[in-house]
Formats: structure tokens, C-alpha cells, sequence
């Protein structure tokens, strides 16, 4: 194998400049020439590519976003647009390809190796909702800017006594919220993978008020459903007034975390590693802080779960 590429694809997240850093250098390491695809699977069918040298990936471990972009592809899901997408593969006499994505993404990149284009996934998202992986490359970052933003909600719900209700993104996981709801004490945490009661959060909110708590922060995750309308379930209970800030997509940009940006290159150069020991079809992953690689189909036969030891310890020390 003499030449390689690498996308980004589905959703961006922080450190996939990292992880394209670290797929660009460690390929040139090996003596191999790396090509950069730009938007995704878009990239890969109109043979949009960009030659990747030492210096294309400088001054960018910092960045949020992606510098070779990212798309969403509906032609890549026919099977005329996958063969067109490895046809131009081959004829850039291309030997591997690694995909920067979440699920979907490493779903796309399942096809490629069926038809015979060995590809290798690693997995960025801010949802940290990839079975068969601790952490995904920008969920750290992530709740950092969740609890920074939460920190500051904080700072004017205490001014005010009130009770503030923060939904926080993570599609249908519940890690960002569990992750963000411990790091900033929070009353309650709602996430997907675990059924809530209104009158325990209200129970909770009057134990906080029996202590002369001065705010309460409550936490959803979107997968739970709209702040808004739980905001409002929550008003006619208490009958007291509340405020609901929906954190949106700044969630998903800013500079990396260290965290991130370390895993990123952690990855990024095993996917690169794996595609010279003639490996195809695995996904990159970490577990218990090592890195290591898994079958797609293993990972997708198995289920994201959260860490609900954290769900189970942030309820206890809320109180
Ligand atoms: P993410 O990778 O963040 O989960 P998406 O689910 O939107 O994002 O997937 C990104 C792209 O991957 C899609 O736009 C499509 O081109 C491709 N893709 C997703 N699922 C499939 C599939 N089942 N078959 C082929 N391609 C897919």
C-alpha cells in the first residue's frame, strides 16, 4: 500500500483535526502518501481530493470543525454511488481509506469494504454513542462546554433563587448530559436510558429548598425530549417559575480539549496502522485507556450504554 486517504463525515466534532494530523503524519512516518477527501462521502464520489503533506496539517490540532469538511451523502447510500466512489478510489490508485465519523459514517464505510476497498473507521462524535468504545473523539469537549456555559447559568440562578433547566445535546445518548450533571452538581439529570418521575425532580427541588439552596440547575438530555415543555410540566407542579436554556451547537464547536486531542492522535495513527497490517472493516476504539480496534459488526451487534455508575453517584451527592 503506497497511498491512503482520509474523510470526515456525519456530524463534526472537536479533535477530528487532530485525528487528520495524526492520519496525515504517521502515514508520511511509514513513508506513505496521504490524500485528504473533502465532505465526506460527497468527496469521495465527485473525487474531490486535496494531496496531504506534512505541512496541510499544521496549525490545526487546536481547531474545532474540520478542515477537510463534512456532509451528509444521499447519493453515497445507493449502491451506483458507492461504486462510483471506489472506482475514483482506484483510479487515484488508492490503497485504504479512513473514515472520521459516528455511526452512520462507519455504516457507509462497511459498504466500501464489501466491495472490496479496505477501510478502517474511527470514531468522532460529540454523543460519545458508538458501542464498543469508552470515548469518542469530542465528547470531552463537549461537556466542557456544556459546564462552562452551565457555570455561567449558575452564577445568575443563584442571584435570582430560581430553578434553571439545561438541555444538552448528545442525539439519543445520555452521556453529556450524565457527564455535565455530576461535573456541575446538578438537582436532577434526565437522560434517555433511564425512565424519571416529575414528582422525584419536584421532591428534590423542595429538599433543596428545605437546605436554603439559592438555585437549582436540572439537566435533559435532547434525547429525553424538549426542555421547554418539561420546563412547563415542572412550572405547574411547583407553581413556581423556571428558565430553560437550550445549549444547542455551541456544543459542538471550540478548540479540544487536551483530552481529545490526545485520543485523537491515539487514534488517527492506529487507524493508519491497521490499514498496513492489511486490516479492514474494524473501528478504532479505546477501553480502559488503551487503544484498540474492534470488527464494525461486532461494535454495531452491541448497544451503547452510558456509565450509569455516574447516573447512580451524581443522584447521591445531589442529594
Ligand atoms: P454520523 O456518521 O455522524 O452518524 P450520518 O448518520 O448522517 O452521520 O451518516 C453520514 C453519512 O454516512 C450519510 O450522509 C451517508 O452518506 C452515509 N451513510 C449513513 N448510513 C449509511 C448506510 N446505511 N449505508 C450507506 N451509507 C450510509
Amino acid at each position: 500500500m503506497e497511498r491512503i486517504a482520509v474523510l470526515t463525515s456525519g456530524g463534526d466534532s472537536p479533535g477530528m483535526n487532530a485525528a487528520i494530523r495524526a492520519v496525515v503524519r504517521k502515514g508520511r512516518h511509514h513513508g506513505l502518501d496521504v490524500v485528504g477527501v473533502q465532505r465526506g462521502y460527497t468527496g469521495l464520489i465527485q473525487g474531490d481530493y486535496l494531496s496531504m503533506n506534512l505541512g496541510s496539517v499544521g496549525d490545526i490540532i487546536h481547531r474545532g470543525g474540520t478542515i477537510l469538511r463534512s456532509a451528509r451523502c444521499e447519493e453515497f447510500r445507493t449502491p451506483e454511488g458507492r461504486e462510483k466512489a471506489v472506482l475514483n478510489l482506484q483510479q487515484h490508485e488508492i490503497g485504504g481509506l479512513v473514515v472520521i465519523g459516528g455511526d452512520g459514517s462507519f455504516r457507509g464505510a462497511q459498504h466500501l469494504t464489501a466491495l472490496g476497498f479496505p477501510t478502517i473507521g474511527v470514531p468522532g462524535t460529540i454523543d460519545n454513542d458508538i458501542p464498543g468504545t469508552d470515548f469518542t473523539i469530542g465528547f470531552d469537549t463537549a461537556v466542557n462546554t456544556a459546564i462552562q456555559n452551565i457555570d455561567r447559568i449558575r452564577d445568575t440562578a443563584s442571584s435570582h433563587e430560581r430553578t434553571y433547566i439545561v438541555e444538552v445535546m448528545g442525539r439519543n445518548a445520555g452521556d453529556i448530559a450524565l457527564w455535565a450533571g455530576l461535573a456541575d452538581g446538578a438537582e436532577s439529570i434526565l437522560i434517555p436510558e433511564a425512565p424519571y418521575e416529575l414528582d422525584d425532580i419536584v421532591e428534590r427541588l423542595a429538599r433543596g429548598d428545605r437546605r436554603d439552596k439559592k438555585h437549582s440547575i436540572i439537566i435533559v438530555a435532547e434525547g429525553v425530549g424538549s426542555a421547554i415543555e418539561i420546563g412547563q410540566m415542572i412550572k405547574e407542579k411547583t407553581g413556581e417559575e423556571n428558565r430553560v436554556t437550550v445549549l444547542g451547537h455551541i456544543q459542538r464547536g471550540g478548540s479540544p480539549t487536551a483530552f481529545d486531542r490526545v485520543l485523537a492522535s491515539r487514534m488517527g495513527a492506529e487507524a493508519v496502522d491497521l490499514l498496513l497490517a492489511g486490516e479492514r472493516d474494524k473501528m478504532v476504539a479505546i477501553r480502559n485507556n488503551e487503544i484498540t480496534s474492534l470488527p464494525f459488526d461486532t461494535a454495531f451487534a452491541m448497544q451503547h450504554q452510558p456509565d450509569m455508575s455516574i447516573y447512580d453517584l451524581a443522584s447521591i451527592l445531589a442529594i
